[in-house]
């Protein structure tokens, strides 16, 4: 956790956002909505406050959530989870993510990511002691070679962590992938942890598919969303995590010495937002395709060339029209920018182990975020196709 200087690193993502607030820019940076979400989850959360959910919430979450998280699981992927035992909330999912590896990893252990990965895998296998094992994702689509990773799944793999939709490249993994991953778990032993807040975010009618819904995944799959993402209220911290009761008490017994129990007004308006209609799902999918396309084709006006993501809120360009003198790279690209150009982004790099080949291979790249209003596409548009 310390940077190449030996201090304490601070996160890229509050680090771009305290620069955005500095010099006025479109923060396109850090992945958060600028529009609340479904107003009935925003109603619920404030009559839980004024009808008295202040104090504790049971440690595994109260039941009504734990209910209709196993009951989102039935309805979008025909996924049979116990709710007592099968399910536990956690604060966002980066709780889930920290006590799973925390439960599950230690020294000697390896586990295993793409690379990029996000910001928060690579610092909690660092605490846990266990070796950070990483396999490329390939341009121009950021997928991986199917035999670099089963060469690196090994018996000290004790997990496989996996994240899809994928941040920060909006890759989707598709169904045969995934089931070489858990062939490769299940050779070895593994256990496979899956990031999927991204779940609900897809385009272009590409399906989400949870590892957890493959022949043979369920007995070794732990996973893990939010709210954060798919009711745009990603300051409220409400996470979850399914899987075998067995791995989940794992789980729920670091999770009572980290937070012991998380937010309580807030989970049973989660509880309301699972249960909404699936029109309110697709509302927001095909909105974000929208601000999408809004910030592909006025990034390709401005000259950059960009992948298009089918998944996340999230489009990787390459910066290369905007370096040039001192400025050889996203990374410096993105310290200046918010002074030069007004606007916020985050370099690819961020996602990867420093000073890594895989990272030099990435570092004209960079990551916008397209959770914004139109006009606040609009205008980072505008002001980078002005400064470029
Ligand atoms: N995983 C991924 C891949 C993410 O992009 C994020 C982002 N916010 C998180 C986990 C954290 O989710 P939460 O805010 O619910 O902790
Ligand atoms: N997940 C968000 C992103 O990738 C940021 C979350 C954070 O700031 N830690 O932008």
């Amino acid at each position: 956790l310390l940077d190449a200087s030996g201090t304490l690193a601070g996160t890229i993502f509050e680090e771009m956002t305290v620069l955005a607030g500095t010099h006025g820019a479109v923060n396109l940076g850090q992945g958060f909505p600028d529009e609340d979400g479904p107003v009935q989850i925003l109603e619920a959360a404030r009559a839980a406050i004024s009808s008295g959910a202040n104090q504790y919430a049971p440690g595994r979450g109260i039941p009504v959530l734990r209910e209709a998280i196993a009951a989102h699981q039935a309805r979008f992927y025909g996924l049979s989870v116990d709710p007592a035992e099968e399910v536990l909330v956690t604060t966002g999912a980066t709780e889930a993510i920290a006590a799973a590896l925390l439960a599950l990893t230690g020294p000697g252990d390896e586990v295993l990511t793409f690379e990029p990965f996000y910001d928060s895998y690579g610092a909690m296998i660092e605490l846990t002691g266990a070796r950070h094992v990483t396999v490329p994702l390939h341009e121009p689509d950021f997928l991986p070679d199917e035999d670099e990773l089963a060469g690196a799944v090994t018996d000290r793999t004790k997990v496989i962590l996996v994240n899809n939709p994928h941040n920060p490249t909006g890759t989707v993994f598709g169904p045969e992938l995934l089931q070489r991953i858990v062939e490769e778990a299940a050779r070895h032993g593994a256990i496979i942890v899956t990031d999927e807040v991204y779940e609900h975010l897809t385009f272009d009618g590409v399906t989400h598919v949870p590892v957890a819904t493959l022949p043979g995944a369920a007995e070794r799959t732990l996973t893990i969303s939010s709210a954060g993402k798919t009711f745009s209220v990603t300051g409220w911290k409400v996470g979850w995590l399914t899987g075998p009761a067995d791995l989940v008490a794992a789980v729920r017994t670091v999770k009572q010495f980290l937070t012991y129990s998380s937010a309580s007004p807030l989970q049973g308006a989660v509880a309301l937002g699972l249960g909404l209609d699936d029109d309110v799902y697709a509302g927001l999918a095909s909105s974000l395709q929208r601000k999408r396309d809004l910030l592909v084709s006025g990034l390709r006006g401005a000259g950059f060339e960009v992948t298009v993501p089918a998944g996340t809120y999230f489009v990787v360009a390459d910066a290369t029209p905007l370096l040039g003198g001192d400025v050889t790279d996203g990374a410096e690209l993105c310290r200046r920018l918010p002074a030069t150009a007004g606007v916020a982004a985050i370099p690819l790099t961020a996602f990867y182990h420093p000073g890594s080949a895989a990272a030099a291979s990435a570092s004209r790249l960079i990551r916008f975020a397209f959770c914004k209003r139109d006009d606040v596409l609009a205008e980072a548009v505008r002001r980078l196709t002005a400064f470029g």
